[in-house]
């Protein structure tokens, strides 16, 4: 609790408590790394690969922020490198969603995609 306030030398916002991936909170099965340990993998990670995945993959360039697991803890996935994806804060939205057996946001297609052409995202092309 104590890190909730904390930044990275390089600027990237650690993790707040409130922020934490929704995967590692419902987890019960698997050990979930935190407190200053996650804090070395975060900027490891972030450093290796600043960019969301997801994004990447839809052709755009955009900073990754939160660290993802790509199989959700509570679904058996491993906490460790092979399972982990740095993501924007809206895919990781997305993605949590899905993992969380919800349907897409209002106003978004089945990808999570913004409906309405105004969207700045989809001005952004
Ligand atoms: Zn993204």
């Amino acid at each position: 609790m104590h890190e909730q306030r904390a930044y990275f030398a390089d600027g990237l916002p650690a993790l707040a408590p409130s922020m934490q991936c929704v995967h590692e909170v419902l987890h019960v099965s698997v050990e979930r790394i935190s407190g200053r340990k996650l804090q070395r993998i975060r900027k490891r990670w972030f450093f290796a690969h600043p960019l969301c995945v997801q994004c990447s993959r839809e052709g755009r360039l955009t900073l990754a922020t939160e660290l993802d697991h790509v199989v959700p803890l509570f679904k058996g996935g491993q906490d460790d490198d092979d399972n982990r994806q740095g993501l924007c804060s809206p895919c990781h939205e997305r993605k949590t969603r899905v993992d969380m057996g919800h349907g897409p946001m209002p106003g978004c297609d089945a990808n999570g995609w913004p409906i309405d052409p105004l969207h700045s995202w989809n001005r952004l092309t």
